[in-house]
C-alpha cells in the first residue's frame, strides 16, 4: 500500500488529537502510567462513533445482501493456521535499528541512511515478524504458541464449510466479520491510523473463478458508496491500484479506497482477487478439502475470493478528519466537527435557556422524549453560547433550546451546527425532524483553513 511517509504532525492532526482527548473521543491507553504506545481507548463519544460505524457496515453486508452470512470467529486459532496462511514465514517487516537512540523503523519508511530522529548510524535492514505470540495452556513451551490474530479473514477461511453445510448458501456468497486484530507495527503513528490493537470489517465472497472480476468491480463500487454513505467528501477518496512490485504473492488484482489524511493520502481499506490462494493453503495444511460442488452444474472447483477489507480505526480516523474545521471568530475560532448525523455520537442536545420559570423541567421533558430514540444529551451548565462551543465540537447537529415563549406556544429554538441558524420548531415535530437529518444530510460547502498544512 502507499505508506504515509514519516512527517512532523501537521497543525490540523495535532488539533484534532487535542479534541479528541478534550471531548472523549479518544485518550491514549494506560495513560495514567505513562501511556502504552500505540494503543488506545476510546472514550464516551468514540465509542459511539465506533459502534455506528460496524452497525452501518453490518447492516450493509449482512443484513442488506440475501447472499451474506455473519460470523464472529475466536481471535486466538490453531497455530497451524498461520502457516497455512503464509504469516509465520513471511508476515515480516524489514526493520532497521538505529545505534545510537536505539529506535526502530520499517525500512521502507526511511528516505534517508540516517536515523530520521538523531541522525544516528542505522543498522542493515532484519525481518520482524508482526505477530503477537502467546501461549495457551499453563506450558510455556514451543508445542503451546499461539498468536493474536493479525487479521479477521483467517476465521472465515477455515468456517468456509460449516458455513456452507450449515447455511443455505450457494456460491456466490460471502461471510462477514468484525473484530480485533493485533500487529507488533515496528512504526505505528498518525494517531489511530497505524496501532498495534484495531478492529478490523472484513468480508470474504466466493465465487466461481471466471466470474472474479465481476464480482471484483460489484464489491469495488459497493465499497466506494460505503465511504459516501458515511458523509465523507468524494473529492477526499481515491482508487490506488497495487501495481505489480506491490501486489501479495496471493492476490491477482488489487485496489486500495485511499483517503487524503492531513498527513497524506493513505489507505483505508482493500479490495482484492485472492484467487483460490486461501482455501488451496487450508486444503493443503488441514487435509480436508475445501472445494465447493456446484450441484447445478455439476462440477466441484476451488472457489476464488473477493475480499473487502477495512479498518474501523483507520474508517473512524477518515470520519474526524473529514469532520475537523475551525471557522475564524472575533475571539476565537469555531471549531466544529462537522460529521454525517448517522455516525454523530450525540443526534441532538437539549437546554434550558436559564435554570429558572420551569425552563429545565420542560427541557428535560423533551430531553426523556428524544432518548427513546436518539442518543440525545441534557445540558443546562454555563452560558448556551459555551453549551452550543461544547455540542460543535462533539459534532452534535443540533441543539434544542428551551425558552420563555416554550410555555405559550410549545416550540423551542433548533440550533444548525453547521450553519449556526435558528428556526422555531414545534417540540412535536423534533423527532420527524432529527430523523429526517439523520436519513438526508447535506453538508455544506467550506474552506478549510488547514488545506496549506496538508502532506501531498
Ligand atoms: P498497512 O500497509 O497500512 O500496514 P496493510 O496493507 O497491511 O496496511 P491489510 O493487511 O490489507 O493492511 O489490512 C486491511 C485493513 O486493516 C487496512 O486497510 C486498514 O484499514 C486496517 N489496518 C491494517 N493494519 C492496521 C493497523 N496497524 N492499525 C489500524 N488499522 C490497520
Amino acid at each position: 500500500m502507499a505508506k504515509p511517509k514519516k512527517n512532523k504532525a501537521p497543525v490540523k492532526m495535532e488539533k484534532l488529537m487535542s479534541l479528541c482527548k478534550r471531548r472523549g473521543f479518544i485518550f491514549l491507553s494506560s495513560e495514567i502510567y505513562g501511556g502504552q504506545s500505540a494503543f488506545w481507548d476510546f472514550g464516551p463519544l468514540g465509542v459511539e462513533i465506533k459502534k455506528n460505524i460496524k452497525e452501518l457496515w453490518w447492516k450493509s453486508m449482512v443484513h442488506e445482501n440475501e447472499n451474506i452470512e455473519g460470523l464472529d470467529a475466536s481471535i486466538i486459532m490453531h497455530p497451524r493456521v498461520w502457516e497455512a496462511s503464509g504469516h509465520v514465514a513471511g508476515f515480516n517487516d524489514p526493520m532497521v535499528d538505529c545505534k545510537e537512540c536505539k529506535k526502530r523503523f520499517r525500512a521502507d519508511d526511511i528516505e534517508s541512511e540516517r536515523c530520521p530522529d538523531c541522525g544516528g548510524e542505522l543498522t542493515s535492514p532484519r525481518q520482524f515478524n508482526l505477530m503477537f505470540k502467546t501461549h495457551v495452556g499453563p506450558v510455556e513451551d514451543s508445542a503451546s504458541i499461539a498468536y493474536l490474530r493479525p487479521e479477521t479473514a483467517q476465521g472465515i477461511y477455515v468456517n468456509f464449510l460449516n458455513v456452507v453445510n450449515s447455511s443455505r448458501q450457494k456460491v456466490p456468497f460471502g461471510i462477514a466479520q468484525t473484530g480485533k486484530a493485533f500487529r507488533n507495527e515496528i512504526t505505528p503513528g498518525n494517531f489511530i491510523f497505524r496501532s498495534r490493537e484495531f478492529e478490523q470489517m472484513e468480508m470474504q465472497f466466493f465465487v466461481k473463478p471466471d466470474t472474479a472480476d465481476y464480482w471484483m468491480d460489484y464489491w469495488k463500487k459497493q465499497r466506494w458508496d460505503f465511504h459516501i454513505r458515511l458523509g465523507i467528501r468524494s473529492e477526499r477518496i481515491r482508487w490506488h491500484e497495487h501495481g505489480p512490485g506491490e501486489l501479495a504473492h496471493y492476490a491477482k488484482t488489487a485496489f486500495d479506497i485511499e483517503y487524503r489524511f492531513p498527513f497524506g493520502w493513505a489507505e483505508l481499506e482493500g479490495i482484492h482477487n485472492r484467487t483460490d490462494f486461501d482455501l488451496k493453503m487450508h486444503t493443503e495444511f488441514s487435509h480436508k478439502d475445501m472445494s465447493y460442488f456446484d450441484q447445478e452444474n455439476n462440477e466441484r472447483f476451488i472457489p476464488y475470493i473477493i475480499e473487502t477489507s477495512a479498518g474501523c480505526d483507520r474508517t473512524m480516523l477518515e470520519i474526524l478528519a473529514d469532520a475537523y474545521e475551525e471557522e475564524p471568530g472575533e475571539k476565537e475560532n469555531r471549531v466544529v466537527m462537522r460529521m454525517s448525523p448517522l455516525v454523530a455520537p450525540i443526534k441532538a442536545a437539549v437546554f434550558p435557556l436559564v435554570r429558572r420559570d420551569g425552563m429545565p423541567e420542560q427541557a428535560r421533558e423533551i430531553y426523556l422524549e428524544l432518548k427513546n430514540e436518539f442518543p440525545v444529551f441534557y445540558d443546562e451548565s454555563g452560558t448556551v453560547g459555551r453549551r452550543y462551543r461544547r455540542m460543535d465540537e462533539a459534532g452534535t447537529p443540533y441543539c434544542i433550546t428551551v425558552d420563555s415563549q416554550t410555555k405559550e406556544d410549545d416550540t423551542v429554538t433548533v440550533r444548525d451546527r453547521d450553519t449556526m441558524e435558528q428556526v422555531r420548531v414545534k417540540t412535536g415535530d423534533l423527532k420527524n425532524m432529527i430523523r429526517d437529518s439523520i436519513e438526508n444530510y447535506k453538508r455544506p460547502e467550506t474552506v478549510d483553513i488547514f488545506e496549506e498544512t496538508y502532506v501531498e
